[in-house]
Formats: structure tokens, C-alpha cells, sequence
């Protein structure tokens, strides 16, 4: 139960600038004053951030959907004789670049896939270093930390020699997907055959040190309690304060559709988003950019996040795959004039990146 006099206790931490504790994240999922928590949010992303919003022009690639975690969450993900599985071939890549390409304001591309059962190490740094000197130009943000565990594990190299050969590729920055929640509870229960929490704090880490900037993320509304998710967000927050190498944090609200979860559990709602983005604000004080991800949120709730501790609305994708097996109903892309007028009618100033974050 959550009573008023606590609620003005984190407000005036918030307000004096002071880090929330483990018992303030749990007070404020128990608490149901969302426009409340929504202005502390904004305040915060104010003070930290002003009023940019950033996106970029970016496309997205996604390798193969041929996976051998086959996570009870994800629709994407398939075995090799499933209808619907696919791997690209570098030449379809580089087509998929290519037609990406025709927006002179393309600045980015977005690598990630599934852990493909016989593809090697090599096979994935053949299509980084191919598409890097086919297109200088674009920032490349690949694989997650999940993905880099897997090849360290079938390569046999170490997590800092896959970073290593990946970054003398081309590649420049890692995704925050894979992180789920970063308990090993839930992780052994929604994908057990993937990195366990401790390894994928360990590639962030590990990238960090050798100048790789990250992203972060928390998928939340499956199996998670309220509680692991104040766990998840405080472990991100001990590793930013550790080695300052996140660039952005992402909320990822779970899509139940055509995946292992579908009968047991209901997309979260609205209320519980803008919630959630607004804590995250508020307990990673030592994160400067939080994404409301449009593809997830749907445009209208992304835009609204805005007001809730968002400062970022990633970008125009190209083409959206992943989410869209999961009945994502938002758009597979959007125009940069789109991304412009939704920042806009926020009342935000829209700032294209050059690199992708
Ligand atoms: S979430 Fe990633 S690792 Fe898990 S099944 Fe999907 S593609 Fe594979």
C-alpha cells in the first residue's frame, strides 16, 4: 500500500538530485500516480537531457531468424525446417543496404539475428566487415550480447577477442537487446540455452573497456516480478557507474503473439508502459538517453513516453521484422518527416544523429 508521505519522500530525493534506492523502485511500482511519476520523470530528463529528442535514419538487418535458443518470449526465432526461416546471404545484405541507401540521410545500420545452429564466428564478422567497406559512411551497431556470448562460445575465442576482431571489422557500437531480465531466475525459465545474466554483463563490460559503447535494455511484462524489475534496473546501474559505457537504455514492453507465451500471458497495458519508462527515468540516474521505442510502444504511446522521461524515439528502421512476428501493429517503418512532426507535436526538439545509438 502505498501512502502519500512516502511519495513525498522520493520526490524530495529526486528533487535534491539524490539516487533512489532498491525499496524507493518497489514503492514506486506500487504506486498508481502516473502523472505524478510522469512529471519527476520529465523533470529528471529536463535537468539531464533538455528538450532534443533524438532519432536517427537507420535500417535494420536481420541476419537469419534461424536460432537454436528458440526463447519462450520470442516469435522471431526459428528451427532450420520452419516455415518461414530464412538466412541472408552477404549479396542480400548488401541489396538490402543498398535500397536503404537511396535515403541520402541513411546514417546507420541496426545488425542482429538469431544463433544460428552451423553458422561459425566467421560467417557473422564476414557480413560486419563486407557491409563496413562496401558503406564507410554508416555507423554500425551490431549484435547483442547475447549474440557476442554465442560466438565467443563457438569459437572458442574469449569474449575481448570476438569484441576485438568485430571492432577491427567495423563494427563501432553493440545492441542492448538480450538482456531480458537480468535475473538468473527468469532467464532459466524463458531462455535457458541463451547468455545468463552474468554473461551479458560481462560482454557490456568487457566492450566497455575496450571503447565499444553499448545499449541496454529491459524486456518486462512476461514472468517478471515488479521486484525483478527493480533488480534488473539497479544491476544496469551498478555497471554504468562502473565503467560509464551504456549510451542508451530501451524499454521493451513484451508481444505476446505467436509465441510460447501467447495463451499465458496479455500485452501489458498502456498505463504499465508509460509506468515503467517513467521509473526507469527515475532509477537509472546515470543514464543520460532512455528510448521510447516506437515499434513496441506504437507511435501514440512512444510519443506520449515522451512526457514520461523518454528523450530518444530510435529511428525510421527501414524494415521492422522481429517485432512484427510478434503482432507488433505499429508501422515497419516510418518517413524522418513522421519522426519530425510526432517529436514536434510533443513539443521537443527533434536532433538527427549521424551514428546509430
Ligand atoms: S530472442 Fe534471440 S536468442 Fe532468443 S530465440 Fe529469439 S532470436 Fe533466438
Amino acid at each position: 500500500m502505498f501512502v502519500r508521505g512516502e511519495l513525498e519522500k522520493i520526490e524530495h530525493k529526486v528533487l535534491k538530485g539524490e539516487r533512489l534506492t532498491r525499496g524507493d523502485g518497489e514503492k514506486l511500482f506500487a504506486c498508481n500516480e502516473l502523472s505524478w511519476m510522469g512529471a519527476l520523470a520529465d523533470y529528471v530528463r529536463k535537468k539531464i537531457c533538455g528538450d532534443a529528442v533524438y532519432y536517427n535514419v537507420n535500417c535494420h538487418v536481420n541476419l537469419t531468424n534461424i536460432c537454436k535458443s528458440r526463447c519462450k518470449f520470442c516469435a522471431f526465432g526459428r528451427n532450420v525446417d520452419d516455415g518461414g526461416a530464412y538466412a541472408m546471404t552477404i549479396d542480400d545484405a548488401i541489396k538490402l543496404v543498398e535500397e536503404a541507401s537511396r535515403d541520402p540521410h541513411l546514417s546507420g545500420l541496426h545488425i542482429v539475428s538469431g544463433l544460428h545452429p552451423t553458422w561459425t564466428f566467421e560467417n557473422y564478422l564476414a557480413f560486419v566487415e563486407v557491409l563496413h567497406k562496401k558503406f564507410p559512411a554508416l555507423h554500425i551497431k551490431g549484435f547483442t550480447g547475447v549474440e557476442i556470448q554465442h560466438f565467443a562460445n563457438i569459437s572458442g575465442l574469449s569474449v575481448e577477442e570476438v569484441l576485438i576482431r568485430l571492432k577491427t571489422a567495423g563494427l563501432q557500437a553493440i545492441a542492448g537487446g538480450g538482456a531480458e531480465i537480468l535475473t538468473d531466475r527468469v532467464r532459466n525459465l524463458l531462455c535457458p540455452k541463451k547468455a545468463t545474466a552474468a554473461e551479458w554483463l560481462n560482454v557490456a563490460r568487457t566492450a566497455h573497456k575496450l571503447g565499444i559503447k553499448t545499449n541496454a535494455s529491459m524486456l518486462y511484462g512476461h514472468i517478471e516480478t515488479l521486484s525483478e524489475r527493480v533488480e534488473h534496473l539497479i544491476r544496469l546501474r551498478e555497471l554504468q557507474d562502473e565503467t560509464g559505457g551504456f549510451q542508451t537504455f530501451i524499454c521493451f514492453p513484451f508481444l505476446p503473439k505467436n509465441t510460447a507465451l501467447e495463451k499465458e500471458i496479455k500485452q501489458t497495458s498502456m498505463w504499465d508502459d508509460l509506468k515503467t519508462m517513467a521509473i526507469s527515468r527515475l532509477m537509472l540516474d546515470n543514464f543520460r538517453n532512455i528510448k521510447a521505442y516506437w515499434v513496441m510502444l506504437t507511435v501514440p504511446v512512444a510519443q506520449v513516453a515522451l512526457s514520461f522521461g523518454a528523450n530518444d524515439i530510435d529511428g525510421t528502421i527501414h524494415r521492422e521484422n522481429i517485432l512484427h512476428d510478434a503482432g507488433a501493429t505499429s508501422p515497419r517503418s516510418l518517413a524522418e518527416d513522421e519522426i519530425i512532426k510526432i517529436i514536434r507535436e510533443a513539443g521537443r526538439i527533434p536532433c538527427a544523429i549521424g551514428g546509430n545509438k
